[in-house]
């Protein structure tokens, strides 16, 4: 990685390499008192923008600010179960960074959804919104619960009583919310429905979150923003890494809503998606499985296992196996492709499967689910990595727009957001690939840069108040 020559006047001296423990030699660690612990994959954030913002120049002042979110807030609500009995849950909302807007960010329901956890997201969303250029500050937020194994009127309750906790810290104009892991379109318009509630005086309250069904304010095409971004992502930058995507080879790790809508838009422009794995389990099929049907088969069963071959419509002879054939974990890692794609959860991917990734491009779909590690040894191997905040933006792109259709009272049709979504996506991978080449470095470090040029320029323009 190349140091900016200019960054050398710049309070901090870029590093060149990072010592041993992954960590870099940033003094923001010590001011802050922070533990520098490899695993964390708080830490492993924050150390990756502080890389960046070490080789762009960022003040010292700014790394410190951003090393921090703003509120970190938790809360303990009790929720009425079905059989009459009581559970308490945790909930987080973490607002990083409101100097570009109001914070924005998801809300993710998971058994293992924890304060750093949130705060890595946060700060993500911060950095990802800068660079999409969506006028929005980064926040996350979560409750820590199995949504799985909830009744849909305990899932309603536990959404309802989380939005009674956190609704005195967000509003339409000041933090807004929207779907993540193990959230979606229903909870949006239980949460929503609750704050207006609880909001009378205000005008717009629904539009407290995004990603709520169409017929309650919900923009067309935000279902499947995020998967369609990481699509528009990779178009634009596959040619000139030798890739056609036209009979591209993919492997899907998730087959959620970002998963499976990156497989079937990406099959749709014709790549073949031979590998996928879930939490159920690993399936492979050399000729392509039947995207469509598979996203069927996984909603209706919880995850893609049993999706064998036979399944997912009828067989012809061109497309002799529309299910997979059953694979081990290995075997779906070592599944040579142009792109895989991780659209599952965070640290997925780590030096020891990194090892068996025979892949060209890793497009995260995902947040944060390269470990620090596995992203060494895939960049050893010469695997491009488009990084989350690039490759995810879509999803906060389309709320932007439902969030602006909200405000102003108009709908869009879905061609109209699709083409502003591709713009926006274009746009920011084009920002990427500049920085990469005026620095020299990874596309990871040079996506932050983008970032943290236009943070860097608000902060300069406001100052610090006083
Ligand atoms: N949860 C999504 C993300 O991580 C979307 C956030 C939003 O739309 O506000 O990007």
């Amino acid at each position: 990685m190349m140091s900016n020559p200019n960054a050398a006047q710049a309070s901090i001296v870029a590093p060149t390499s990072r010592p041993h423990d992954g960590f870099q030699t940033s003094r923001v660690y010590d001011e802050l008192g922070m533990q520098r612990d490899p695993n964390n994959v708080y830490l492993q954030t924050i150390d990756a923008v502080l890389t960046a913002a070490d080789i762009v120049g960022a003040p010292h002042h700014l790394q410190l600010i951003l090393a921090q979110p703003k509120n970190e807030t938790m809360v303990h609500f009790p929720v009425q179960m079905d059989d009459g009995s009581y559970a308490l849950f945790k909930g987080y909302r973490v607002q990083h960074n409101n100097a570009l807007g109001p914070y924005k960010g998801g809300l993710r329901f998971h058994e293992h959804v924890s304060l750093d956890d949130v705060k890595a997201l946060a700060l993500l969303m911060t950095m990802k919104c800068s660079l999409v250029r969506v006028p929005f500050g980064g926040g996350k937020g979560g409750v820590k619960c199995d949504p799985r194994k909830l009744s849909r009127d305990e899932l309603m309750r536990t959404t309802r009583r989380f939005c009674v906790a956190i609704a005195p810290m967000i509003g339409p104009d000041t933090d807004i919310p929207a779907p993540d892991v193990g959230t979606n379109a229903q909870v949006m318009a239980w949460f929503a429905d609750t704050y207006a509630q609880l909001t009378p005086d205000k005008p717009n309250g629904m539009a407290v979150v995004t990603g709520k069904p169409v017929e309650i304010g919900g923009s067309v095409g935000r279902e499947k923003a995020t998967g369609q971004g990481v699509v528009d992502v990779v178009a634009e930058l596959a040619p000139e890494m030798g890739i056609d995507l036209k009979g591209a080879r993919v492997s899907l790790l998730g087959y959620g809503n970002v998963g499976s809508w990156a497989a079937r838009i990406i099959a749709d422009r014709g790549a073949k998606v031979v590998a996928v794995m879930d939490h159920t389990g690993a399936l492979a099929n050399e000729n392509g499985f039947d995207t469509v049907a598979l996203a069927e088969y996984a909603k209706e069963h919880g995850g893609i296992a049993g999706f064998e071959k036979g399944r997912g419509g009828t067989a012809t002879a061109n497309n002799p196996g529309l299910g997979g054939d059953p694979i081990s974990e290995k075997e779906f890692y070592s599944t040579k492709v142009d792109v895989f794609i991780p659209a599952a959860l965070e640290q997925m991917i780590n030096e020891e499967n990194a090892e068996w990734i025979d892949a060209k491009i890793i497009a995260e779909g995902a947040n944060a689910p390269t470990t620090p590690m596995g992203e060494r040894v895939l960049l050893k191997k010469g695997v491009e990595i488009i990084p989350a905040i690039l490759c995810n933006s879509g999803g906060v792109a389309v709320s932007y727009f439902e969030w602006v259709q909200n405000k102003s009272h108009v709908t869009w049709d879905i061609e109209r957001v699709d083409e502003e979504l591709n713009r926006h996506m274009v746009l920011a991978a084009r920002r990427t690939k500049l920085a990469r080449h005026r620095y020299e470095c990874d596309m990871r470090t040079a996506a932050y840069i983008a970032s943290l040029e236009q943070i860097a320029k608000v902060y300069n323009l406001r100052g610090i108040f006083p």
